[in-house]
């Protein structure tokens, strides 16, 4: 590991979305620079951070010269281009690492790698054709999901098969992607447990919370979450387990199914998560300093819960709220969006409870 960086020091961030512009306000109170690499115009995170390269990720130029400005590289959204993930590597370090990356990237692979763990995904098959999707339907039964291996988000590439769908249909749905099929797991609760590593190898959880889903979007987080104590050490020892078999950096979120037969392992996003939103005020150090502290190769921050919180997003036309909320206790946080657009995250608020 090479010396912590100094304040005043710059750390470059892979998309300017709402994630990179709550990274840039937690980077700077702690002296730290960003500078933001986004293809599109007047990003959410521009209106905070301290450079943007506005470019796509297909411009080397523009890449290299983002590299030479900046101390580390680190990423608020998964699916950056491969050729200039290589291109930046070759130049400053990549905090967390390209396996990280690669393996939350197709979700075959990131199911092999849980496996391999000890850890219990879904039950899944690659899914390469009709007959590979028919026989795999006939082990799982119906209903069952069909999601494609990669560019998943909010519920994305999936189609549910139900008893009366037609298989070659769902198989066009994904417009021949390579895609896997799970079977239906049958949940009381979805939960998500944010963890981060540092360089030195320092690992730091949070409470699980549970998550609560509309229209495929997350729609509230609430800690505590109402699972038993022992379901939570579960949680944070397989989150452990996950950053420290990848030689992880930074800040992951780990989405959880809780069964009655225990934890599965639903996904991983290898960067600070939506469901981690309440610890800006749950915790005196929340999920976007503790990233931006791991990928500087700082001491991770106490992670541990001061209030229970419930994080409520603020989707579209939920912005017509804002003046009532602004007049209640809760934290609002609002993303700086020009536009409101229906199902595009605009802000979120944080009720302690
Ligand atoms: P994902 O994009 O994989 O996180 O899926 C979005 C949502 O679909 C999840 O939060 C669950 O509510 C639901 N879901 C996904 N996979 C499954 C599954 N195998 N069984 C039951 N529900 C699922």
């Amino acid at each position: 590991m090479t010396d912590p960086l100094p304040t005043g020091a710059t750390i470059g961030i892979l998309g300017g979305g709402q994630l990179g512009r709550m990274l840039s306000v937690a980077a700077s109170r702690l002296g730290l620079k960003c500078h933001i690499f986004e293809p599109s115009e007047n990003p959410p995170a521009g209106d905070v951070a301290h450079a943007v390269t506005t470019a796509s990720y297909e411009d080397a130029e523009a890449l290299r010269e983002f590299a030479a400005h900046v101390d580390v590289i680190t990423y608020e959204f998964e699916n950056i281009p491969t050729a200039a993930l290589d291109l930046l590597e070759s130049l400053k370090p990549i905090r967390p690492n390209r396996r990280a990356l690669a393996t939350s990237q197709d979700r075959l692979t990131e199911k092999d790698f849980l496996g391999s763990l000890g850890l219990t995904p879904a039950p899944y098959a690659d899914i390469t054709d009709l007959a590979s999707l028919e026989a795999a339907l006939s082990d799982f039964g119906r209903p069952a999901i069909l999601k494609t291996r990669r560019f998943g988000y909010d519920g994305k590439g999936q189609v549910r098969i139900n008893a009366d769908t037609d298989a070659a249909d769902a198989l066009a749905q994904m417009q021949a992607a390579p895609a896997v099929l799970e079977g239906f797991v049958d949940f009381t609760a979805e939960i998500s447990i944010i963890g981060a590593r540092s360089a030195g190898g320092q690992v730091v959880c949070y409470d699980p919370g549970m998550n609560v889903h509309k229209d495929g979007i997350l729609h509230t987080t609430t800690v505590p979450a109402p699972i038993p104590a022992s379901l939570k050490t579960d949680a944070v020892l397989l989150a452990g387990r996950i950053l420290t078999s990848l030689d992880y950096i930074g800040v992951m979120g780990v989405e959880l199914f809780v069964t009655k037969d225990g934890l599965i392992v639903n996904e991983i996003a290898p960067r600070v998560h939506n469901s981690g939103h309440w610890t800006q005020n749950g915790c005196t150090i929340c999920q976007f300093e503790q990233h931006i502290r791991a990928v500087a190769g700082w001491p991770l921050g106490d992670g541990s819960r001061h209030s229970d919180v419930r994080m409520e997003n603020l989707i579209g036309a939920d912005m017509d709220r804002v003046p009532e909320l602004a007049a209640t206790g809760a934290a609002l946080h609002l993303y700086g969006k020009a536009e409101v657009k229906a199902g595009r995250k605009m802000g979120h608020v944080n009720h302690l409870i």
